[in-house]
């Protein structure tokens, strides 16, 4: 699965900070599979954000962004996000449970209306609790479209990313195989027209060569074998691409030869 990462900050822009989060979220969606060919820094600016998620979903399924979570004036992701994604923000009494937590552990005493933005989350959506931090974080899901926003502090973002965030993506790259096998035979019980392995690899060419399905020959006792074989996120997927491959399969071996399919 194609990824992309945003890092939301004009501090970022200015030079201020160094991304380290664009650094560290790179390296940990690298080792659990994704593909990565773009990273972006945006200003918290909502047009501008807007633009770049444009982009990145033209690219990538995936959207990590990073920054622009708390309740100050500047942070606009959450908002952004959940009119991007056509969402609405409803309080979550968790969550502010949550905040006020946080905010007497930093011996702050005075809850304000800002924490209570915090507690506004946008529904149908994975919600992240800060165990560091004021803002929580969020999974939200739509079209085919992923977006994880987490919070812009690294000593936050990061136990947040690997608590929650790694269990949620090491699903999406996990893969179902599904086969299906055909047995080929000829009408004619007669050795010398059994069907060949070497004649129904001309029939397939290019067939063979192909990646997710993956089409094989094998030569059997009683005729040959093709098996293909596809991968993707629901075995119901796997089996529907693999079934369009032996389709093609089929009907390029012609009529005269008996086909037994098998699924699995
Ligand atoms: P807060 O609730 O603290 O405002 P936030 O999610 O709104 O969090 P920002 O306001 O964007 O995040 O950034 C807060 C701080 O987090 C920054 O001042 C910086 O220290 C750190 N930070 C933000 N983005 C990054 C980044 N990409 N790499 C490293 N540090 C970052
Ligand atoms: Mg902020």
């Amino acid at each position: 699965m194609v990824a992309e990462i945003i890092s939301v900050g004009t501090e970022l822009l200015l030079g201020n900070i160094v991304n380290t989060n664009a650094q560290y979220l790179a390296g940990r969606l690298a080792e659990l599979g994704f593909d990565l060919y773009y990273q972006t820094v945006v200003g918290d600016n909502t047009a501008h954000l807007k633009a770049a998620l444009d982009v990145a979903y033209s690219r990538a399924e995936l959207v990590i962004l990073t920054g622009g979570l708390g309740p100050t004036k500047d942070d606009m992701t959450k908002e952004m996000l959940v009119s991007y994604f056509g969402k609405k923000l409803t309080f979550d009494p968790e969550v502010f449970q949550n905040v006020v937590k946080q905010v007497h552990a930093f011996g702050a005493t005075e809850i304000t209306e800002n924490h209570r933005k915090q507690a506004m989350v946008p529904n149908d959506s994975i919600i992240l609790i800060n165990e560091h931090g004021t803002a929580p974080g969020c999974v939200m899901q739509q079209e085919g479209k992923i977006a994880v926003l987490l919070p812009g502090p690294p000593r936050e973002m990061k136990p947040m990313f690997e608590q929650c965030v790694e269990q949620f993506l090491i699903k999406l790259v996990s893969k179902s195989i599904a086969s299906v096998c055909i047995r080929l035979k000829t009408r004619e019980q007669a050795p010398a027209d059994r069907v060949g392995e070497l004649p129904v690899a001309r029939k397939l060419d290019e067939l063979l060569d192909g990646e997710n399905p993956t089409v094989a020959t094998y030569a059997q006792e009683e005729g040959v074998l093709v098996r293909v074989t596809a991968a993707a996120p629901t075995h119901a997927d796997a089996l529907l691409m693999a079934r369009m491959v032996a389709a093609k399969c089929c009907a390029r071996i012609g009529e005269d030869v008996i086909k037994e399919v098998t699924e699995q």
